[in-house]
């Protein structure tokens, strides 16, 4: 019999064998329930929006494994095509055809990368973004915003987001003065700051990364002209813009939060979406500038599974499928959710604030606007803590952290929703209590 919701005897006995022989129980920090307490669950398979773990209990999904399953998990059409490419073999180290058409595929909806290369992670991506910037630029220092996460990589975990601030550790032990002492750490949303960094740094600043829109503090949108400001300054200070779509990337639209907002940077990060679900990633961008990196160029970089076939199969089968009507569709699910988990903690006089764009977003347990690091860092999370363990005990997977998106997929129908509205109202009231 599967036991109640709140009992989960299989996963917990899972998360004992699993800390006995992994550093917290978990392969990514983000997975462990630290910040909300309790026994991570151990999932065991997953089909459209519905998670089932392994004591029998089905959730509906708002994870979507951190963003790929933007069809749902266990696609027919994303799982042929997977089954076709293990068929012909799982990895070669030559050139595929797959490739190709995987780099056609992103440079044909992502107008300004005119040349992209494939990596197998979207830490990979932006550390190797980061190199050409400075290979291209023959500066040394980062710009980077606090509250920004763009994977572990040593320059830009200072004042990170995602796993970095639900676990309090901002400023990681491990990463020398030397690793991190060329990056700039800049309040987000704040061109004055970008402006004066540039000024006191003449001609030594490589790039600036941003989220697209970030989404690893919560989801904090840019102001209007923000991204388009920071092109500006880089433009005007010689340093180049680096834009990480590693989630928005062919979520926010066909072109990613690119093809929203219409802002060209020099160079992109892609993970996540493009994956279909396995380990690939890109970046790529201004011809000239991608010129520089090996074997073209003198910028060194590489990798033994990169373009793996079977990653290339998924991703592009799952790319194929996104359309203008399966965008359309994303968006309206996101705003209907927004709305329901909105009008649940109003109900209930639950101060909160439902912020995102596009078809992201999050709900900050705080009643002032927030637009910045500080601003996310401000809110209840013990009241997240609450509502997370409401929901989850109503079968709603929710994010475990206040500071993370929540992400819908294609296959979110009425049902699902009906699930997560039928939850809400004793999920606010649990925040309400706290
Ligand atoms: N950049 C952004 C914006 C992300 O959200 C993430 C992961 O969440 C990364 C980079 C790192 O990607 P990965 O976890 O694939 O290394």
């Amino acid at each position: 019999m599967t036991p109640s919701y709140a009992e989960a005897p299989v996963s917990q006995t899972l998360f004992a064998r699993a800390s006995a022989v992994t550093p917290g129980g978990v392969n990514s920090p983000v997975r462990a329930f630290g910040a909300v307490g309790g026994t991570p669950r151990f999932m065991a398979s997953g089909s459209g929006p519905y998670l089932t773990d392994t004591d029998g209990h089905e959730y509906v999904d708002l994870v979507c494994s951190w963003g790929p399953m933007i069809l749902g998990h266990s696609h027919p059409e994303v799982l042929a095509a997977v089954r076709e490419a293990v068929g012909r073999g799982t990895s070669f180290g030559t050139p595929t055809a797959g490739e190709v058409e995987l780099a056609e595929e992103i440079t044909a909806r992502v107008t300004p990368v005119e040349k992209v290369r494939l990596v197998s992670s979207g830490t990979e991506a932006t550390m190797s973004a980061i190199r050409l910037a400075r290979g291209f630029t023959g500066r040394a220092k980062v710009v980077k915003f606090a509250g920004c996460y763009h994977g572990h990589v040593d320059a830009l975990l200072a004042s990170a987001g995602s796993g970095a601030v639900t676990f309090a550790l901002p400023d990681t032990p491990g990463v020398t003065g030397a690793q991190a002492g060329e990056t700039l750490v800049l309040p987000y949303n704040d061109l004055d700051a970008v402006r004066a960094a540039f000024a006191a740094h003449p001609g030594e600043i490589a790039c600036v990364i941003t989220e697209a829109v970030p989404g690893n503090m919560g989801v904090v949108p840019p102001l209007p002209g923000f991204n388009q400001g920071l092109k500006d300054l880089c433009a005007a200070g010689g340093a180049l813009l680096i834009s990480d779509e590693v989630m928005t990337g062919f979520r926010m639209s066909r072109a990613g939060w690119f093809g929203v907002e219409g802002v060209v940077p020099d160079l992109i990060t892609f993970g996540k979406v493009m994956g279909g679900g396995f380990p690939a990633a890109a970046f790529g961008g201004r011809a000239d500038v991608m010129a520089r990196l090996a074997p073209e160029g003198p910028v060194y970089q590489a990798g033994t599974l990169s373009g793996n076939p079977v990653a290339t199969a998924a991703g592009l089968a799952q790319l194929r499928l996104l359309d203008d009507a399966a965008y359309a569709r994303l968006d309206a699910t996101a705003a209907e959710l927004r709305g329901l988990a909105g009008a649940a903690l109003t109900k209930e006089g639950v101060p909160h604030v439902v912020s995102g764009a596009g078809n992201m977003f999050s709900v900050f347990f705080t009643d002032a606007p927030v637009t910045d690091f500080e601003g996310a860092k401000a809110q209840r999370t013990d009241r997240y803590t609450a509502f997370f363990h409401a929901m989850l005990e109503q079968g709603v997977y929710l994010p475990p952290s206040a500071f993370e998106a929540w992400f819908v997929s294609t296959a979110h129908d009425a049902q699902a929703m009906e699930r997560i509205a039928a939850a809400l109202p004793t999920a606010a009231r649990a925040a309400a209590e706290v």
